[in-house]
């Protein structure tokens, strides 16, 4: 196995540790005891999100905390429901309606939190998009859909292709008359004048469309995945007891809602546990990101593996100048955790960093460590409580520990996908063999249950017979001082089927060199095995990765490959 060390946590470190059922004792229906629907039959997230705690008096607890570049600003529980109130009359006074699919194009702030949760009051399907995104991103998504509604930032809606979208009838903008060109409607303008309708809210079935959710886009074509309203029981499950959310918790999610984390972790879960979440507008920066978990006491922090190397990158020197002692609970999440971020975690921020596994389809964390339990650096941890995994081989038989196969879960958790928008042959690959969810990852589980991710089935890479899993060889590269970020692809070779070929981003003090090249293929072939040790490495000033997640693109490291062993195969 990849790495035998365990690490068990910190003994009071944690709220939710003691309350934690024994696995046994686990069942979905008590988790659904939660919600007043499973008595009076009204569903709405949003309304589980803010109204009910307003009602329940924590109308003046703080929701959001917004630092931007300009503006720094509050929002209490109730702020949050009248302004939603506020923006749904507007929405339905303009013809919104249950059911129909409405965009959010707008960058990290709370005019995005209270745009969905306008829309969802409504029964509306919502779809936020990526900030990053450009013209051709923003026409793919909403002519898929056909949407017929959009609220967007004056900035944002410029790379909105009016022209090429027929089906988008409705344009809000989310600022004053003076900012909106042609028809769009000034959602501010619009908000002042209306009163806020009363009993705003569309009751709805658990099973009616929530959000669409287009996926990152690392293996293909991104899908639209359709989840319901039913995905909330899993997710506040999950941020209670795995993002170990509860009162006095200051919690930072650094995803955008455009991404599925940013708006399960970044907008549902910690509403729904009625949490003090910040958001920070604008991009990545060590010095930006350290200074808001210092300033506004972050406890509970959820971020990504190239975050964590991005950070790393910056050296332990720049830590050292802000006091980040209130953290108490740090998570990863949409690429392998490399063990060395775990290191450095404990090293220099006191705190284990606690992997989870999911996907856009699995709408909620499936895979987790959670905070009562050892962590095995290396692994994503184990099953949620109600969640059945199992490695499967090629024809759905369950392999034994150890084995590595395509991971699969039973298909009966709460908040797995209800479609991919309009591809019902799709939907039907995830479930080959009867009863389950087939990942497209490629793991093995073991003795103890801890599951250990390999590469996507794709990504696998088989030199001269032997498999080879990606993540492995990244993680032991990015071990190497000189290390700062990686990905590892198997390239086409005539004799090997594949050989093992590195990218690799330096830290800034080292220079490429001959004898660099080959410390770090040494490098692996001491410390892993000698069949993984790349036989070509190159070094880039950046890896290709995707807009919204930032996950390293090996498709198209590999694509670039092909295309220069075609341009010699012209050339030559
Ligand atoms: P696409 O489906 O369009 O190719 P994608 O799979 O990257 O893109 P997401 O739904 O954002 O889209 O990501 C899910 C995938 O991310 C998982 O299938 C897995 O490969 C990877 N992933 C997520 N969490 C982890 C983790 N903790 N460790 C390793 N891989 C992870
Ligand atoms: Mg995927």
């Amino acid at each position: 196995m990849a790495n035998s060390t365990i690490i068990q946590p910190n003994k009071g470190h944690y709220n939710i540790a003691e309350e934690l059922p024994s696995w046994e004792d686990f069942s979905w229906k008590d988790i659904e005891t939660n919600f007043s629907w499973s008595q009076t039959g009204k569903v709405n997230m949003a309304y589980e999100c803010v109204d009910r705690h307003v009602e329940a008096g924590f109308g003046e607890k703080t929701a959001l905390h917004y630092i931007g570049e300009q503006e720094e600003y509050k929002l209490t529980y109730r702020d949050l429901k009248e302004k939603s109130d506020l923006w749904a009359t507007v929405l339905k006074k303009r013809g919104v309606k249950k059911g129909d699919f409405v965009f959010v194009f707008l960058p990290k702030h709370p005019d995005c939190h209270i745009a969905m949760l306008a829309a969802i009051k409504l029964g509306a399907v919502v779809g936020p998009l990526f900030e990053a995104f450009m013209e051709d991103a923003v026409k793919e998504r909403i002519q898929d859909c056909g949407g017929t509604f959009l609220i967007a930032s004056p900035e944002l809606v410029k790379r909105v292709q009016r022209d090429q979208l027929p089906s988008l009838t409705t344009v809000f903008i989310t600022a004053e008359p003076e900012q909106c060109t042609g028809d769009e409607i000034s959602l501010f303008e619009e908000a002042r004048n209306v009163e806020t309708e009363e009993n705003i809210i569309e009751w709805v079935d658990l099973d009616h469309g929530l959000n669409i959710h287009y996926t990152s886009g690392s293996t293909g074509k991104p899908k639209g995945i359709i989840h319901a309203h039913r995905a909330m029981i899993q997710q506040y499950i999950t941020g209670r007891w795995v993002l170990d959310l509860k009162e006095g918790d200051i919690y930072w999610c650094t995803a955008h809602p455009g991404w599925v984390t940013g708006t399960v972790y970044g907008v549902f879960a910690p509403l729904l546990n009625r949490t003090t979440t910040v958001i920070h507008g604008g991009r990545f920066g060590a010095e930006e990101w350290y200074d808001i978990l210092e300033r506004t006491g972050v406890t509970v922090w959820y971020s990504a593996p190239t975050a964590f190397r991005m950070l790393m990158a910056k050296g332990d020197k720049l830590i050292s100048n802000y006091d980040l002692s209130k953290i108490r609970h740090i998570l990863s999440v949409g690429e392998p955790l490399n063990p060395e971020i775990v290191r450095w975690g404990i090293e220099t921020l006191s705190n284990r960093i606690h992997d989870t596994w999911w996907m856009t389809e699995t709408g909620a964390q499936l895979i987790v460590n959670l905070p009562s339990e050892a962590i095995k650096p290396g692994s994503m941890g184990k099953p949620f409580p109600g969640i059945e995994a199992a490695i499967l081989g090629e024809d759905g038989e369950i392999l034994e520990a150890g084995a590595v196969g395509q991971l699969a879960l039973k298909a009966n958790w709460p908040s797995l996908m209800r479609e991919v928008w309009k591809d019902p042959a799709k939907y039907s690959t995830y479930f080959p063999f009867d009863g389950w969810y087939l990942s497209g990852d490629l793991a093995t589980i073991d003795e103890t249950g801890y599951v250990f991710f390999q590469g996507r089935s794709d990504d696998m890479i088989n030199s001269s017979g032997e498999r080879i899993g990606p993540f492995e060889v990244e993680s032991k590269l990015i071990e190497h001082p000189a290390v700062a970020e990686v990905g590892v692809i198997g390239k086409p070779d005539a004799v090997r089927g594949e050989i093992v070929k590195a990218f690799i981003v330096l830290n800034k003090e080292y220079q490429e060199s001959k004898e660099l090249l080959e410390e770090l293929r040494l490098f692996v072939r001491s410390g892993l095995a000698a069949h993984a040790a790349p036989r070509e490495i190159e070094f880039l000033e950046e890896l290709p990765k995707t807009p919204i997640s930032g996950k390293v693109l090996r498709r198209e490291l590999k694509a670039r490959e092909a295309k220069k062993s075609s341009d010699l195969l012209v050339n030559k």
